[in-house]
């Protein structure tokens, strides 16, 4: 569904993404890990739209998306921060995407009820953002991002700022999920143990570059480098 080729972002003399090859299958979930600053927000702003490439190109199923504006490539992209609109209440900020898709206030009320039925917050719509957890404001940005049912659902630290209970739990529930829907995913994360549960491939990244992916078992047992293996804590 997605494959990136070669893709590469220069910040003045800094290199964020240096000629990345990067493929995502329909249906999968692949998981980015890497260090803080290793490009991976940048990737998934590439992917977006968000940022333009200085090099490469971006595919989204075998179409590629060299100036196609991001509201034209069918993905979805949940942010680090999450960013819900403050003003807005959970309703809204769910139906967001769909009434910029155009959808009418049946379907848009339809679909949001089901969607906060699925993040596991039935009944939701009418409270106010700044009265929900951060757990509860990430369910509420992960349906947002779903709303739209984009072709990818791209995540950046879905889960970061959460207790180690609820993100091992909302792991589960994500999994389940996104097999159930048949999301493609592609999500960044630099919890380990996050991309081994959620993800058929990772890819660790490295300054910029793609370090080692595979299946989480292959870059478990065989890390490609000293850098992918002292990341993920196998020291010596
Ligand atoms: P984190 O885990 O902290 O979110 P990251 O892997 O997502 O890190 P990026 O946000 O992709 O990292 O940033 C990669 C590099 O590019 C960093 O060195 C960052 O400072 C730089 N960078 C990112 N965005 C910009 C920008 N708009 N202007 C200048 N430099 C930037
Ligand atoms: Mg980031």
């Amino acid at each position: 569904l997605l494959r990136c080729d070669g893709v590469s972002v220069r910040f003045g003399r800094h290199d964020a993404l240096d000629a990345v090859d990067l493929e995502v299958a329909e249906h999968r979930t692949v998981c980015v890990l890497g260090p803080s600053g290793s490009g991976k927000s940048t990737l998934l702003r590439v992917v977006a739209g968000l940022q333009r490439a200085d090099a490469g190109r971006v595919w989204l199923a075998g179409r590629d998306q060299t100036g196609v504006p991001a509201h034209r490539r069918g993905v979805g992209l949940m942010f680090q921060d999450h960013q819900l609109f403050p003003q807005r209440d959970v309703g809204g900020n769910v139906a967001f995407g769909l009434r910029m898709r155009g959808a009418g206030r049946t379907e848009t009320e339809r679909t949001v009820a089901e969607l906060l039925d699925l993040v596991g917050l039935p009944g939701a719509q009418r409270r106010a953002v700044d009265s929900l957890s951060g757990g509860e404001q990430q369910r509420v940005a992960l349906a947002r991002a779903l709303a739209p049912r984009p072709r990818l659902l791209m995540l950046d630290e879905p889960l970061g700022q959460l207790d180690r209970g609820l993100r091992e739990r909302l792991v589960v529930e994500l999994r389940e999920l996104f097999g159930r829907l048949g999301t493609t995913v592609l999500a960044v994360t630099h919890d380990q143990g996050e991309a081994f549960a959620l993800a058929d491939r990772v890819v660790v990244m490295d300054r910029g570059r793609i370090a080692q992916s595979g299946t989480p078992l292959e870059v478990w047992q065989r890390p490609a480098s000293e850098f992918v293996a002292r990341f993920l804590g196998f020291d010596n």
